[in-house]
Formats: C-alpha cells, structure tokens, sequence
C-alpha cells in the first residue's frame, strides 16, 4: 500500500510557513504500514491542483491532501478532487444546515461562498470537523482512496489523529512501519557505511545512514504486524551494529551526546567543569539541558576577554598565556576549573570563530579544546569549517565527543 502526501497551499511555496502537517501525516502513515512514497506541494491554483492529484493518483494508492478546504475562492482542493476523480460535486444540504446555524449563533452574516464548504464529489464521505466549518473528505474511485484535511492546525491535528488515522490503520492491513535511529559519533558517514555494508542489503529491517552535524545517524526501520513484532527484528540489526562500531554509537533515537555524557558520569559518581571562551557558555548550557545534571556538572566559567580570565581563573598571571587561541590557554584553562571545582573532568574551549581573524591574528575555524582528567591534559587542536554559528556548534560537538571518550578510557 502506497500513498502520497499533497500539500496545498501558496503560502508554503513562498516559504511563510512550513509543511509542519505533512511530517505529522507521515509519521501517521508510517505508523499504519502505509510507505509514503512522494510528497508534493502545489500553490492554490486549481490547475496545478487537478494535475498534481492526477500524477499522484496514478502512482499511489491513497493520497492524503492537507488544506484548501475552507470557504474563500482560493480554497480549491475538493473542486479539485472532484476534478481529478472526474467526478462531480454536489451540495450536502444538512452541512449547509448546520453551517449556516454556526454562523447565525455567532451573529456571522452568511455569504454565498460559505456554502462551497458544505460541496463534496459525489464519490466522497464527508470527515466531521467538530474544530471547525470545513468537513473532510474521504474520496473513493477506482480502487483509489483521496483523503482532505483542513489546514488549521486545531482542525488538521484532531481528524488526522482520531479520525484519519483509524481508517488508514485498516487500509494498512494491520502492519505498523517502525524505526529505531542509532546514534554515532567520531566515525564520518562514507566510514560508517563501508563497515556496515553487508548488513544494508537487508530488506527487512532496512538500515540507512544520514549524515547530522558532526555525527551520523543510522535509521534501522522495520514492518511488522505490530511495534513490538518491529523491534523485536530490529534488536539483532542494532546488536550486529554495536559489534562493528563499538562505542561510536552512543545512543539511540532521541538520545543526546550531552545525555550520553551525563549518563555515563552519574554511573561513575564522576563529575565535571567548564571554562568556555568562544562558545560562550553553550557547552554548559547543553550540559545543564539534561535532567538530572547537577549531579554531575557542577559548573563552568566563560571567560570571554583576558580581564575574566585573570579575575575567574586561578594562574592567569603566567606570562606564557598571552596567546588567547594556544593550547597553553587551553589546558591553563581546562586545568584551572578542574581544580578551583574539584571535579574528576573538566574541559575548555577556545578558538577564533570568526568571521574576521582579529583573534591574536590566528585563521577562523582553529579552535584549542583542553581536557582535563586526573592522568593529565589533552590538548586537540580542530580546524573546522562554516560560519561563526556552525564553529562553536562543532566545537561543542567535539568537545563532548572528547569528554565521552576520556570517560570510556
Ligand atoms: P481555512 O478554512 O482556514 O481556509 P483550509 O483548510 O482552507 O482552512 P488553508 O487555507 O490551506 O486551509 O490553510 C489555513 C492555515 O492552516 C494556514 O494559514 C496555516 O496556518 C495552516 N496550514 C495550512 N497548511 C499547512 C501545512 N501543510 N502545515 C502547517 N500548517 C498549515
Ligand atoms: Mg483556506
């Protein structure tokens, strides 16, 4: 069974809202064994409309369209399912009923065109909207199936959850498409895929990487007749995984690198400190996002000129720390928190993220990142590449990346 997503809709062409309701009906075909193979998006333009809903009818299954349902004259989509089904549209006199004494209660005047709300093809049901005026349609012709669903977030949200998605669950036949992401970090993604190779020529689960920033994800998904049934073939493809990666996989789905540290730190009783200059605090504030995470970080400084060094930073004095972006910085800094919080761990950055290099003349994208353990302190220098945002993004990345592999050593 394969369906296909429109979306209606020339606000979202110009960009001045995103498909939000598309990923959330994808999710839900997902969820009810049904592949989505396309997805479309068309401006509200009943040309347009008619031949987007021909080509996806004549691939897919069932298509689901999301708005154009409401009462003005660019709401086209069930003149256009009508069109596309070569089907024609009639009134449902009870729906104009009911609208017209929605607007009477709220003291509304009735237009004319309210009434095309209360239009459906011949070949269509009508979707109740207890949100709003616009009913939704399910459209059958020719062994195909055409659902419509009001844009509205309130009105889109309801039907596709409590209405839509029941009767996509029948058409499914009773297999649900689950998907587990494992999470990997230090192996790039061309690595990853020739050493798992072997394991992605299977069908069932499937297994595909996405290259994220500064680390990859590996989507393994499977069909089953259930969500247990799923998982239950994708734990051996995981397992197979682990055995080849080792611990560059450090989490799975939702799981953060900044959990996966403060996870790690809490089953060690271990704990850890920063001491930031060019990302300014961001380090710390993924580290203080996790739940639970005074346990293990006790805090950190960000010592963004030479003057919050000297004040926040025990040691600032040596003469050899004149160079704001040098690995002494680095480790003076990384050493200095460790010992003025007394944690087991603590790390520092510093670097030049641009975008001119005004820091102590060194080229955008160097970045020092101190680790500091009880064995000592080690010192990576990194290049990295992009805007100002995109440097202190990695540099937090690879520091934490450093950190999990300082704890796992
Ligand atoms: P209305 O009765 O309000 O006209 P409608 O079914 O005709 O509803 P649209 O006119 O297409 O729907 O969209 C109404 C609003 O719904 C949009 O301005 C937008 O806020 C939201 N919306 C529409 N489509 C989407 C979408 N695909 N993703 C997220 N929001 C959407
Ligand atoms: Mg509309």
């Amino acid at each position: 069974m394969d369906a296909e997503i429109v979306s209606v809709g020339t606000e979202l062409l110009l960009g001045q809202i995103v498909d939000t309701h598309a990923a959330t009906m994808a999710r839900i075909l997902a969820e009810c064994g049904i592949s989505c193979r396309h997805r479309a998006t068309v401006g509200d333009n009943l040309d347009r409309v008619v031949e987007t809903l021909k080509v996806a009818l004549s691939r897919a299954d069932v298509v689901v369209t999301i708005g154009g349902l409401g009462p003005t004259a660019d709401d086209l989509t069930r003149d256009a399912i009508a069109l596309a089904f070569d089907d024609t549209l009639e009134k449902v006199p009870e729906v104009e009923e009911k609208l017209k004494q929605f607007f009477a209660q709220r003291g509304i005047t009735w237009v004319e065109s309210n009434g095309r709300q209360a239009m459906k093809p011949t070949c269509a049901d009508l979707i109740d909207n207890p949100n709003g005026t616009a009913p939704g349609l399910v459209a059958r012709k020719n062994g195909k199936t055409v659902f419509a669903l009001p844009g509205p977030r309130g009105e889109f949200d309801p039907m596709a959850y409590n209405q839509v998605k029941p009767m996509l669950e029948n058409l499914g036949g009773g297999v649900v498409i689950h998907s587990r992401v494992l999470r990997v970090i230090g192996v790039g993604e061309s690595m990853a895929e020739e050493k798992i190779k072997h394991l992605m020529v299977s069908e069932n689960p499937t297994i595909a990487p996405y290259a994220q920033p500064m680390e990859v994800h590996l989507r393994i998904t499977a069909k089953a007749p259930t969500v247990f049934a799923a998982e239950h073939l994708i734990d051996p493809v995981e397992e197979s995984i682990r055995e080849i990666l080792g611990d560059a996989v450090y989490g799975t789905n939702l799981t953060t690198l900044e959990m996966a540290v403060k996870d790690l730190l809490s089953e060690r009783g271990e704990t850890i400190s920063t001491a930031e200059s060019m990302t300014g605090g961001g380090l710390s504030a993924r580290l203080s996002s996790v739940p639970g995470s005074s346990d293990v970080f006790k805090g950190g400084v960000v010592t963004y000129t030479i003057e919050a060094k000297n004040l926040l930073l025990e040691g600032a004095d040596d003469p050899q720390l004149n160079d704001p972006v040098s690995p002494e910085v680095a480790k003076f800094m990384a050493e200095s928190i460790r010992r003025q919080l007394g944690t087991t761990y603590a790390i520092s950055i510093t670097g030049n993220a641009g975008p001119t290099s005004d820091v102590g003349q060194k080229p955008v994208g160097l970045v020092y990142i101190g680790i500091a353990t009880e064995q000592g302190t080690h010192v990576e220098e990194c290049r990295f590449r992009g805007i100002r945002e995109d440097i202190c993004k990695r540099a937090e990345q690879t520091a934490l990346r450093l950190i999990r592999e300082a704890i796992l050593n």
